[in-house]
Order: structure tokens, then C-alpha cells, then sequence
């Protein structure tokens, strides 16, 4: 199959690096759908209502998905949040958020997606984590724990589905200007841009540019890798 016919799901494609992700894609000419929760999808992409912490939601998604575009083949697992506060003001709830989404819920994403793949002997798995996943950041544990555990949830897939030409990588953003990094005041994103080497902030289509190069047939021999997108700013990952 052409690799621009591949069926993508890329999930939290309301706004943001997803948003852009599915334009990137659908403009590539791939078959694209992405989910969302609140406002909707960019046109020509077709909308799925999931929440990636409810198992039953991720199913129907997948069901939609399949019956409309068919088999998903390339998955870009986007969707997250953030919840943060310095560890001894940080509850329960804030923790068990953050990983139920960020974790868990790539975790549902991503099983339900490898059934079809294995059959189909060809996939993609992509999974959107952080440059604080390996570098660690003050008042974000649940979150960079979060993001951490998709490096070793990328290789272990690798390693189990990589006989049957699934590949999974990472990408690791640093600082890109979306809602998620609008919130910051402007002394902590001073401070991130001196630290940065390209010496600006990141851009959402720096990402999607990263996840097209991963999906496409070219990158068929990368698997298990983590692909910085972030000016430098974690080097030596
Ligand atoms: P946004 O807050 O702009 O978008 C987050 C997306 O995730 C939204 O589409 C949202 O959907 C979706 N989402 C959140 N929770 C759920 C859920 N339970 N089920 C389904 N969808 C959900 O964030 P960004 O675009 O900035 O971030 C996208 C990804 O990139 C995240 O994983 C984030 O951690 C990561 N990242 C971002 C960086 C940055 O600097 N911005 C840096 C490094 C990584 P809806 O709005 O419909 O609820």
C-alpha cells in the first residue's frame, strides 16, 4: 500500500501539537481521524469522541474508525495534561490524573491499536512524550513520571512487535507555544528560552513534522528510538 493511503489516528486532535499532527497528515494525503473530547477536529479529518481514560470509549473510537476509514496503521498517541504542583502540595487526584491520561490511557490506545497492526504485519506507534520525561522538572513528578514511562513502554513494544514491522518511537518536545505552555508566566518562559540553544520556543508543526518523518516507509528501521524536538534544550538524553 501506498504509504500515504495508511490509515492514522492521532488522539487529543482538537488543538494543539494533535491539531496539527492530523493537518500535517490529512495535507500528506493520509487517510486521518483523531479523537477529541471538547470542541472538534480540522476538517477533511474525521472526528472520534474518546476519552482515552475510559477503556469502552477507546474501543468505540477504534470500531468508528475501522468501519469508516479501515484499519488503523499508524498511531500518534498525543492526548495528555498536565497537573502541576511541587510533591508535598501534590494530592492523590493530581497524581492519578496525570498518569491515568498520560500512561494508562496511551497504554489502552495503543493495545487496542497493535490487534490490527500484527495482523496486518505493518505499524506505526508513535507516542508524544517530553523533554521532562528524561530531564526531570521541579513541581511536574507526575508528569515527567509519565512521560518517562512511554520511553520504556515505546521499547518494550518494539521489542514485542518489531518481528511483525511495528515500529515505536518517541518524540520528546521541549517548550512548544500551545494552551498547555500558555499558562506559564513570563519569567519561567524567559528562563526556558535562554536555556534553549536554538534560542526560541518550539513551534506545533516542528512536532508534526518529526511524526510524519516516523510514519513514513523511509523510517521503517527506526524502532525504539526518542527523537528530541526541542532546540537542544535536553541534550544528552
Ligand atoms: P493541549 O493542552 O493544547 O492539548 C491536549 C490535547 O489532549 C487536547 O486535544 C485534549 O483534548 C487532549 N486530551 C487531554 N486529556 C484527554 C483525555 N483524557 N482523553 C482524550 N483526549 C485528551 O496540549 P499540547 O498540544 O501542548 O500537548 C500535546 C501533547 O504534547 C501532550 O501529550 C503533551 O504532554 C505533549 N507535550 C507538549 C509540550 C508543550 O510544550 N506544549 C512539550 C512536550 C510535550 P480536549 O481538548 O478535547 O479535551
Amino acid at each position: 500500500m501506498a504509504e500515504q493511503s495508511r490509515v492514522v489516528l492521532v488522539t487529543g486532535g482538537s488543538k494543539g501539537i494533535g491539531r496539527t499532527i492530523a493537518e500535517s497528515f490529512r495535507d500528506a494525503g493520509y487517510s486521518v481521524a483523531a479523537t477529541y473530547r471538547s470542541g472538534g477536529v480540522p476538517d477533511g479529518v474525521l472526528g472520534v469522541v474518546c476519552d482515552i481514560t475510559d477503556q469502552g470509549q477507546v474501543d468505540q473510537a477504534f470500531e468508528t474508525i475501522e468501519a469508516e476509514l479501515g484499519p488503523v496503521e499508524i498511531v500518534v498517541a498525543n492526548a495528555g495534561v498536565t497537573k502541576d504542583t511541587l510533591l508535598m502540595r501534590m494530592s492523590d487526584e493530581d497524581w492519578n490524573t496525570v498518569i491515568d491520561t498520560n500512561l494508562t490511557g496511551t497504554f489502552r490506545v495503543v493495545r487496542r491499536a497493535s490487534r490490527a497492526m500484527m495482523r496486518a504485519r505493518f505499524g506505526r506507534v508513535i507516542l508524544i512524550s517530553s523533554v521532562v520525561g528524561l530531564l526531570g522538572s521541579a513541581g511536574q513528578i507526575n508528569y515527567a513520571s509519565s512521560k518517562s514511562a512511554l520511553v520504556g513502554m515505546a521499547r518494550s513494544l518494539a521489542r514485542e512487535l518489531g518481528s511483525r514491522n511495528v515500529t515505536a518511537n518517541v518524540i520528546a518536545p521541549g517548550f512548544i507555544e500551545t494552551d498547555m505552555t500558555a499558562v506559564l508566566d513570563e519569567a519561567t518562559i524567559s528562563d526556558y528560552t535562554k536555556r534553549i540553544p536554538a534560542g526560541r520556543l518550539g513551534s506545533v508543526d516542528d512536532v508534526a513534522q518529526a511524526a510524519l518523518f516516523l510514519a513514513g516507509d523511509h523510517a521503517g528501521y527506526i524502532s525504539g528510538a526518542v527523537l528530541p524536538v526541542d532546540g537542544g534544550l535536553g541534550m544528552g538524553h
